[in-house]
């Protein structure tokens, strides 16, 4: 069974086309006029001769255009690499080749940094069409064909590309893995165990090039419901835009979470509208779970996977309260096993690195058969997985506890240290806000843990009484070797925190 999101996105546009499709601040867009702008985006392709499993890039901040060149891109059957207006235009350059990206969407601020750019782009250059009306490049609707317009019919195939997003880069350069139409289409038909339809309002403050954004917008929309896009987060303007708009859904990162729970204002709003709520991309703490789930309506779903799509693990929070260190269990049609460091399954309920098999898997990274061939793991049967890079353990029900990426684990003196059995202590102490504990070398014992502390508001507790207590409670290969308070922990555009640059500030403070 095989169909397109964006036929059925005609056929809402038929049966209701003054709909709610898209709203960005003060702007609408209806059904109608979002199958209308996908036809003038698909028969502008086809004139410029982009051809099906060409591709485009698209690189700015989250509008209605954003969403409606996508949209119309994909009808074409034409892939979208959506490209983190965050990066270096280095690496901008360098994925828009990699994508062999045949225009280049953008808008003022991308275009800026581009120009500034010390390395001009090696590849040919690309055309560039502005986004937000800016001089960023050639006007959309001087590009976009005329109004009325027909695209030809495309021939998409499930193995179509579909998209090709860039892994977040969390532990090194992004890595462009390809998704195609059937992947799409097989997550869509899972959605309707989460009671998307017409009268569906999803907030969404993450960005839209991330497949945590995606993994909500296109159901929504497939469903004939409506995506509410917030360009910009801040704790409080969410509460309020999904008080006012009568939120039905949302995804939003932990660390999101963790602000709109510290706002004081938080139990003033109505939320009583949610249905459901999902989190995924990084650790999610029990005690912020357990204070979600007590304070905000409707369920609470985390999803625990990767871009690669090797499996998904999927925790119903609110239907196992006592599962919330967990990300769940593995989804229905998700293979989930553990090995050690000589490519073996560990036995049942050891720790080992995740590695996952899903219809929905990538065939490999854009361009990258090298780093393709170490992602992959094979079981004795020649069933093929991917490996995720993190430590896990199932518990005795099959919950996966998940530790660590093993890049971030800290061997000292012999002994694994796991980072998130550190900062799960430390976060137990009432001065803390937000923590990260990496390893950095040590002559004595090759690795020792250090912790970075963002301290709450108003509370006065110093460094050394931190680490005096925290040195108290903990076996004596635990001790942290140094602790430290900071402002903000660094993280990416999409909230995960950055180890690697915490390692490197400590090396040079
Ligand atoms: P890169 O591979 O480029 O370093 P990345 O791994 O962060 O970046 P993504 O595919 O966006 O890129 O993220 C997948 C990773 O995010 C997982 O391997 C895991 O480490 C983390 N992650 C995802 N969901 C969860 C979750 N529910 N809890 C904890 N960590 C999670
Ligand atoms: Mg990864």
């Amino acid at each position: 069974d095989f169909g397109l999101i964006t036929e059925l996105i005609r056929e809402h546009a038929a049966q209701a086309p003054t709909r709610r499709a898209l709203v960005e601040g003060e702007r609408t867009l209806t059904y109608g006029a979002l199958d209308a702008l996908m036809n003038r985006t698909a028969a502008a392709l086809q004139r410029d001769g982009v051809q099906v499993g060409d591709a485009i890039a698209i690189c700015a901040s989250p509008s209605i255009e954003y969403a409606a060149v996508f949209l119309g891109a994909l009808r074409a059957g034409v892939a979208v690499a959506p490209l983190a207006p965050s990066s270096t235009p280095e690496s901008l350059l360098r994925m828009a080749a990699d994508a062999q990206a045949r225009l280049f969407f953008l808008d003022a601020g991308v275009a800026a940094a581009l120009d500034a750019a010390p390395t001009p782009a090696t590849a040919a250059p690309v055309p560039r069409i502005a986004l937000d009306g800016s001089s960023a490049g050639g006007a959309l609707h001087d590009w976009l064909a005329p109004e009325g317009a027909t695209p030809a019919r495309a021939n998409i195939r499930p193995d179509t590309p579909f998209n090709i997003i860039y892994s977040s880069g969390t532990t090194g350069e992004p890595k462009g893995i390809v998704q195609g139409h059937g992947m799409r289409w097989a997550h869509v038909q899972r959605g309707d165990q989460f009671s998307y339809g017409p009268n569906t309002v999803t907030v969404l403050a993450t960005p839209l090039y991330s497949n945590t954004t995606l993994v909500m917008f296109f159901p929504t929309l497939a469903f004939g419901g409506t995506v509410v896009l917030m360009p910009k987060f801040d704790a409080l303007g969410y509460l309020q835009l999904a008080q006012a708009q009568r939120a039905t859904h949302t995804m939003l990162v932990p660390v999101q979470y963790q602000r709109i729970m510290a706002r004081p204002e938080f139990d003033r709003f109505d939320l009583s509208s949610f249905l459901f709520k999902f989190s995924t991309s990084a650790p999610f703490s029990a005690a912020l779970k357990a204070d979600v789930l007590g304070r905000w309506p409707g369920g609470l779903i985390e999803y625990y996977g990767m871009t690669e799509g090797g499996g998904t693990c999927i925790l119903e929070a609110h239907l196992y309260p006592t599962k919330l260190h967990t990300v769940g269990r593995p989804a229905a049609t998700s293979d989930i096993r553990l090995i050690d460091d000589e490519g073996r399954e560990v036995p049942r309920g050891e720790a080992g690195e995740v590695v996952g098999h899903s219809p929905g898997m990538m065939t490999g990274y854009h361009g990258q058969p090298g780093k393709t061939r170490e992602a992959e793991w094979f079981d004795p049967a020649g069933k093929r997985f991917i490996r995720t890079g993190d430590v896990g353990r199932f518990d005795e029900d099959g919950f996966l506890l998940l530790f660590d990426r093993k890049k971030d684990m800290i061997i000292s003196g012999g002994f694994n240290i796991y980072p998130s059995d550190l900062e799960a202590v430390l976060r137990e102490h009432p001065a803390v806000a937000e923590v990260a504990v990496v390893g950095v070398p040590s002559e004595a014992w090759g690795e020792t843990p250090v912790a970075f502390v963002v301290g709450r508001p108003g509370s006065d507790t110093k460094a050394d009484a931190l680490l005096q207590w925290f040195n108290g409670r903990v076996g004596k290969t635990q001790r942290l070797a140094a602790l430290q308070f900071i402002d903000e922990l660094p993280r990416s555009a999409i909230g995960k925190v950055l180890k690697r640059e915490l390692r490197e500030r400590y090396a040079a403070p």
